[in-house]
């Protein structure tokens, strides 16, 4: 059985799904590998390094579909990519399959499965596979170092022989795994770090990084997380008034906010108002991770880095994962990696797309002629 890695087409995309070290990984596995001509140039992968791993360079992507088994690419196929698809080919990919039903069915139509990796579920056993959160930890690093780049000031605070350089101080809204990367990176250049949360579980995480915990001038709102698999819900009008008032005061005294607050299939909570924004010094900078959901602060121009009339810099960029390409693909080739271990448990090269097994059970959206999607809740956790 052959997999195999096309050159991803949305422009921009620097990502690739198999890296020479991945390739050879998936030949342990009794795999043979092929990767399309100039799939990995843009995070650093040339073709003689994959050609070195064992890894067969296709000139053509047509080409590829067709002598391949199991297409492991990036981002989800477009229209004409999924026609690419036939019975008894295995697709891996993002697809976010709730936005994305009609490439969905037309997969499944044509006879074959698909796994999106976006569907993996967030249980420990699956943690090797979760590139949401691969590529969530980059992204929360990455807005740091943007942010840094479009700060006139130090992070850290020094005494210096030409004066004496306050530290900057930091705020990070939401303590997912983007937001706990932030902080992590935040603190460790040496900025003075605020986050907050709305689930006061975090709090702890939070302190143990060498960030300081923002509490609420509020009762307690108990966020049942166990509901919702450990995500956040919508907040009563009262805490998020509360949460606001907060921020307000915080506005002008921070100099970097770096927004992640996202609540599952819905638009991203408006946390970061227009006043604030005003409040806020000439010279700081905003870096908003929930632009693509709408964003955190509405002044937020997705893709874009625009500065506001009081010298505010607010950057809503969504391919942080893609502008950090070598290390992005890294991660995201051995969650696949990860993925194809647990299909081939015989280590024979051959799929065992065991549908009684959660975490396959809970990626696979196609498979057998039909939609799987969305899954049943996982057995363990
Ligand atoms: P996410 O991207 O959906 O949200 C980011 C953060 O925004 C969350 O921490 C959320 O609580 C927060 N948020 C939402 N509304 C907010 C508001 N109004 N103000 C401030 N913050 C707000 O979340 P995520 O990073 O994907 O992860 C969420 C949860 O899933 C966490 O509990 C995480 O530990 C868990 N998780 C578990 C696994 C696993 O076990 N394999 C893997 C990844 C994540």
């Amino acid at each position: 059985v052959k997999i195999g890695t096309p050159k991803e087409i949305l422009e921009g995309e620097a990502r690739v799904a198999m890296t020479p070290d991945s390739a050879k990984m998936l030949q342990k596995l009794g795999y043979d590998c092929a990767i399309e001509s100039g799939a990995g140039a843009a995070a650093g992968f040339s073709d003689e390094a994959y050609a070195e791993a064992g890894v067969e360079v296709i000139a053509k992507a047509a080409d590829l579909w067709k002598t391949v088994d199991v297409v492991a690419k990036v981002r989800p196929p477009t229209e004409d990519e999924v026609k690419l698809l036939t019975a008894d080919k295995l697709l891996i990919s993002f697809f976010y399959p709730a936005a994305n039903e009609a490439l969905m069915k037309q997969a499944a139509d044509l006879g074959a499965s698909v796994i999106a990796m976006d569907m993996v579920p967030r249980i420990s056993r699956a943690q090797k596979m979760d590139a949401l959160s691969s590529m969530a930890n980059i992204a929360g690093y990455r807005a740091v170092i943007e942010a840094g780049n479009n700060f006139g000031r130090f992070f850290t605070g020094q005494v210096t022989a030409a004066g004496k350089v306050p530290p900057a101080k930091v705020l990070v809204v939401g303590a997912g795994v983007a937001g706990l990367a932030a902080i992590g990176t935040s603190t460790s250049l040496g900025a003075i770090t605020l986050a907050f949360d709305v689930r006061p579980e975090v709090a702890e995480q939070v302190e143990s990084m060498g960030a300081e915990f923002v509490y609420l001038d509020f009762e307690e709102e108990q966020q049942d997380g166990a509901a919702t698999g450990g995500y956040a819900s919508v907040s009563s009008p009262e805490f998020r008034e509360a949460q606001l008032k907060k921020f307000r005061e915080l506005a002008p005294e921070v100099d970097i906010v770096i927004t992640t607050a996202l609540i599952p299939n819905r638009e991203a909570p408006e946390l970061w108002t227009e006043d604030m924004v005003k409040a806020m010094k000439p010279g700081s900078v905003i870096v908003d991770l929930a632009a693509e959901k709408g964003g955190n602060c509405k002044m937020t121009v997705m893709d874009e880095k625009i500065v506001t009339e009081n010298g505010v810099t607010i950057i809503g960029y969504t391919d942080f994962p893609s502008r950090m390409a070598t290390q992005s693909s890294t991660l995201y080739a051995t969650n696949i990696r990860h993925m194809m271990t647990d299909l081939t448990p015989e280590k024979d090269g051959q799929v065992n797309h065991n549908m009684e097994d959660d975490v396959i059970r809970g990626a696979t959206i196609t498979h057998e002629k039909a939609v799987t999607f969305p899954p049943p809740p996982p057995k363990v956790q």
